[in-house]
């Protein structure tokens, strides 16, 4: 039987940083993965890799860089049966997400996952993380046509994780949908809450608008700050982070921005602050006002895959703000329940 082959794309992050002299840790050439990891010579698939130009923090990723391994992906897509991202944990959700969303009909999986500490530490989390993430890319058992990220025994739904630990090794979670997979001694895959294998062939979207911004409610939040962020030059979308099931304050000076925000075009989002749960436009009176202007309730979405399905929405559809907004209140890639 033909050997699976599965492409690793290089970053940086933890995984691959060493400490300088003051102790700081700084990413470092991973470029021979076998001598990394030395247990994966004897593995049964094949493995390539690629290092993106300059490997960094994952703190420094940007939606040029999101392209930038799109293009790889895209461009190797025929030739390997998955991929694995070797990415920073920062960011690693916002990463997952913007690249559910780039590729529409996904039918192979691309999985992301890092590091707490570098791989050159005894006690490194790496290596468990590395090995069961190749093994799942390039699993016979199971094929999951989706963006993933793997971290400490668990397969998760990339665009419905969360770093929420910056401390332990299981740093990731999705609180709003249980884990696709499990290893154990043996991998449990939950196929029943995989995406559906598309039926049409894959399609790659490369732009995001980065012309929007994340507004968190606090009490004691005032006009200044609001019609700062509001008013911000050339905005075309910003996501409110509400309180509880999607509630605002209800002051007039509060509503009256963001009719003003909507009605010069910026396309409002309304995402909850809580980790988990959802936005219920109109449970309480507190978002009555909010949906009559025309704010977009948007479920029980993450921040990560609000901000980034935002700019992709309004990177592909850039002349119609209503495609958009319709958009963002659905499911694109299992990110919303429905
Ligand atoms: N600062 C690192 C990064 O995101 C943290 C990590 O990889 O865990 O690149």
């Amino acid at each position: 039987m033909k050997q699976n082959k599965v492409l690793i794309v290089y970053t940086g992050g933890t995984i691959g940083m060493v400490q300088d002299e003051n102790g700081s840790l700084h990413p470092f050439a991973l470029d021979r993965i076998y001598d990394a990891v030395p247990q994966l010579k004897g593995c049964s698939y094949g493995i390539d890799s690629v290092t993106l130009d300059h490997i960094i923090d994952s703190s420094n990723m940007t939606p040029s860089l999101w392209v930038d391994i799109a293009n790889i992906i895209e461009r190797e897509y025929d030739r390997y049966d998955g991929f694995v991202v070797l990415h920073g944990t920062d960011t690693m959700a916002y990463t997952a997400s913007a690249l559910s969303f780039m590729f529409k009909n996904l039918s192979k999986p691309i999985i992301l996952t890092g590091s707490q500490l570098p791989l050159g530490m005894l006690r490194s989390d790496g290596r468990e993380n590395i090995i069961c993430a190749l093994e799942i890319a390039s699993t016979r058992l199971a094929t999951i046509p989706e963006v993933c990220i793997f971290f400490e025994s668990h397969l998760y739904r990339g665009n419905r994780s969360t770093k929420m630990s910056a401390e332990n090794f299981d740093a990731f979670e999705t609180y709003n949908y249980p884990s696709l997979a499990k290893a154990g001694i043996k991998i449990a895959f939950k196929e029943h809450l995989f995406l559906p294998m598309p039926t049409e062939p894959l399609v790659v979207r490369k732009h995001f608008d980065t012309r929007v911004a994340v507004l968190k409610l606090f009490p004691g939040i005032g006009p200044s700050v609001v019609n700062a962020v509001l008013h911000a030059p050339d905005l075309q979308g910003v996501v409110v982070e509400t309180y509880g099931s999607g509630n605002a304050p209800t002051d007039s000076w509060f509503i009256n921005a963001l009719d003003d925000a909507i009605k010069r075009g910026v396309i409002v989002m309304n995402v909850t602050q809580c980790k988990a749960g959802a936005v219920k436009m109109r449970q309480y009176a507190a978002s009555c006002d909010m949906d009559r202007i025309g704010v977009v309730g948007a479920g029980d979405i993450t921040i990560e895959a609000a901000i980034t399905k935002m700019m992709y929405l309004l990177g592909s559809y850039p002349n119609d703000k209503e495609h958009v907004k319709q958009r963002l209140s659905n499911s694109l890639r299992g990110e919303i329940t429905e």
